[in-house]
């Protein structure tokens, strides 16, 4: 009986942990194959963003099912033999909650810092923010073939942008603290799917009015490298900070 108690206790503090797949400083290097399967991923978590095997879209994985947000304007429920070259995903455990307005992407960004900052800003956060948004600004990318451009020159080239209004629909979105901008982006990092999985993308601008946004703190990290040549070969000493503030679309 005191053992049981001792269990109960110890699930109700239960930590969480970032899985990540690679590093975003290797895709935008251009190391774009896919390197474990979808079901594989959905065994370290139900909520997480990335990319797809040859950058084929925006990944939104939410409630455990993988979307494409493809660069055909359309989404697709993935299966578990396909792969992915990068992403980040935990369980969800939405522990927090707060209802968020904000007019652009930079007052999303820092109204979610602020409010990650009271939990831990040295720690990982994920959100999830549901509700009808006013207008958001989304893109994908399409499938790329060999031999790959990096990601600010593939971006600058391909990328597809759509703005729907009044939309219902989920952002996904993971933030990384600073220590963290040489494998990851520091700050956040945003994806939609809407209610109708019809479309979906890369956020990167926002308008909403009192949308609920519920918060999974991460304290453990879990990061799984391709063991392959074009990963071996990238010079990861090189700072891409600008590059990737790029590709975030925050500059
Ligand atoms: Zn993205």
């Amino acid at each position: 009986m005191g053992i049981n108690a001792v269990v109960h206790m110890a699930s109700n503090k239960a930590s969480s942990t970032l899985f990540q797949v690679s590093l975003l400083q290797a895709l935008a290097l251009g190391d774009y194959d896919g390197s474990i399967s979808l079901g594989e991923l959905k065994k370290y978590g139900d909520i997480g963003i990335g990319t797809f095997d040859g950058l084929d879209g925006e990944m939104i994985m939410l409630d455990g099912i993988v979307y494409k947000a493809s660069a055909d304007g359309k989404v697709y429920q993935m299966k578990d033999e396909e792969t992915t070259p990068f992403a980040n995903v935990t369980f969800a455990k939405d522990d927090s909650f707060e209802f968020v307005s904000t007019d652009s992407m930079k007052d999303l960004d820092e109204t979610l810092t602020g409010i990650v900052s009271k939990k831990g800003i040295n720690c990982v956060h994920f959100v999830k923010i549901g509700g009808t948004f006013r207008s958001i600004r989304l893109r994908s990318v399409p499938k790329q073939s060999k031999p790959y451009r990096g990601l600010v020159d593939t971006l600058s080239t391909d990328q597809v942008e759509w703005t729907p209004k009044d939309i219902k629909g989920t952002i996904v979105g993971l933030y990384c603290p600073s220590y963290m901008g040489m494998i990851n982006n520091h700050g956040w990092h945003l994806h939609f799917v809407s209610d109708d999985r019809n479309i979906g993308g890369h956020v990167l601008d926002v308008s909403m009015k009192n949308v609920l946004c519920k918060f999974t703190s991460v304290d453990k990290l879990e990061l799984i490298l391709p063991d392959r040549p074009s990963f071996h070969s990238l010079d990861l000493s090189v700072d891409q900070n600008k590059d990737i503030k790029k590709i975030e679309g925050s500059e």
